[in-house]
């Protein structure tokens, strides 16, 4: 199957290395950013292809092409890999989707929030020949070595869960996905679990607000540690804003019945689910996230100010984790009237250092909601159209 990646970063390099190392495989990477697309054709044309070492080892793979240019690298795809941070995927969607073969599978790793609405909106007319799908998350842990030529993978997940539109097509997509990325991908039910189910919109946000919502404009000395900077009142507030999800589910697990949300959990078993032995004390939320040895010593992003350091706002633990997800979630809440007080209060703070308008007046209905995830910037303002056929219960 011919396969598009869509970026230049490190999960589009490492995917490039990995995917185009197998045989069979002819790999193609579409940049929209052309001195991007001229540093990846120099370094193909040098080192002719990326080079991805992995904890197990290393492998080489040959890209076909990298274009600016969609025309030259989309036609003929089967599969189309975002492999972008999500303030993208809607510019590179409408870029590639003039260009896109009937039956092709288009799809987003991670895919954060609500990116059945985005794509749909930003495919047109092509979304009604092709399916979509989304990952829950990235598979790897990976950095760009050398641009345009080689990748490390610093960690890998051993599954990752993906849902699609139509969901008929979830199976077949999920082990085409598990064939090429080596891992399981498990086809889950709907985007709307993808779009609840993320912890990084309950975490990132929900930390950085208790790390700097007191700050007072002092420089840093020392950039604090993030996840072992958890204390016991930012556990708390994460414990709250991971029972409004939870009440969320329920009130939409009784509104639809049928719709499966059973891969939406509460913060505290995602986190055992997901780490398991690293979390050398597990007795209470706060202990979890300071004893997980795989995330210690990460600090909290940061930038240089006159004096030292000053919080970096503009990172995406605010930037693309509160538009692109967890205001997904918030507009999903609102549709179904559950209150999210204390994910209102994260929003709020971090709207005010994004310098942006989400929540106005304790509704979605800011100024800046266009650049956003909501469901409710796509038109839906009711719960039977979020849950209308086509988009979680597609039929078989
Ligand atoms: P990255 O920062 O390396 O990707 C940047 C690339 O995105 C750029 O090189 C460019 O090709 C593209 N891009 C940026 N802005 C663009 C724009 N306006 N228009 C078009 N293209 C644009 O990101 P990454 O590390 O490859 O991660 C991709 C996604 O995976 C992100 O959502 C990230 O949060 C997530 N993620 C990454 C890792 C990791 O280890 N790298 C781990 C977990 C999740």
């Amino acid at each position: 199957m011919d396969i598009l990646i869509c970026g230049g970063g490190n999960a589009a390099h490492t995917l490039a290395g990995l995917l185009a190392a197998q045989a069979g495989q002819a790999v193609r990477i579409f940049l929209s950013l052309p001195e991007e697309a001229r540093r990846w054709q120099s370094g193909l044309a040098e080192q002719g292809g990326i080079r991805v070492r992995l904890p197990e080892g290393e492998v080489y793979g040959r890209p076909q092409a990298a274009s600016a240019d969609p025309a030259e690298v989309v036609p003929g795809a089967g599969l189309a890999l975002l492999a972008l941070p999500a303030f993208a995927h809607e510019d590179v969607l409408r870029q590639i989707a003039p260009y896109l073969s009937a039956g092709a599978w288009v799809g987003a790793l991670p895919a954060r929030g609500g990116f059945d609405f985005c794509a749909h909106d930003a495919l047109g007319l092509s979304a009604r020949h092709v399916s979509i799908f989304g990952l829950q998350t990235l598979p790897w842990a990976c950095r760009i070595e050398e641009y345009g030529r080689s990748a490390r993978v610093l960690g890998a997940k051993a599954e990752v869960d993906l849902a699609a539109r139509p969901a008929a097509h979830a199976a077949d997509i999920a082990a085409e996905l598990s064939r090429l990325l080596g891992l399981r991908v498990t086809p889950g039910a709907n985007f709307l679990s993808l779009t609840l189910a993320g912890t990084g919109q309950i975490i990132h946000p929900g930390i950085q607000y208790g790390l700097f919502h007191h700050w007072d404009g002092s420089p840093y000395s020392e950039a604090p540690l993030f996840y072992q900077g958890v204390t016991p009142e930012i556990a708390s507030l994460l414990q709250a804003m991971s029972d409004e999800v939870q009440s969320l589910r329920h009130a939409l697990e009784s509104r639809a019945p049928g719709l499966e949300l059973e891969t939406v959990r509460p913060l505290g078993e995602w986190l055992q689910r997901a780490y398991g032995d690293d979390i050398a004390d597990p007795s209470s939320l706060e202990r979890a996230f300071v004893s997980n040895r795989a995330y210690a010593g990460l600090r909290a992003p940061m930038r240089p100010v006159p004096g030292g350091l000053a919080p970096d706002f503009q990172a995406r633990y605010l930037s693309e984790d509160v538009p692109y997800a967890l205001l997904a979630t918030r507009g999903v809440a609102e549709l179904v009237q559950v209150p999210t007080p204390w994910i209102d209060r994260v929003i709020s703070w971090a709207q005010q250092q994004l310098g942006r308008e989400y929540l106005s007046g304790g509704r979605l209905q800011g100024k800046d909601l266009s650049a956003s995830r909501a469901p409710q910037r796509y038109g839906c303002r009711s719960l039977e159209t979020l849950l209308a056929a086509d988009r979680y219960t597609y039929p078989a």
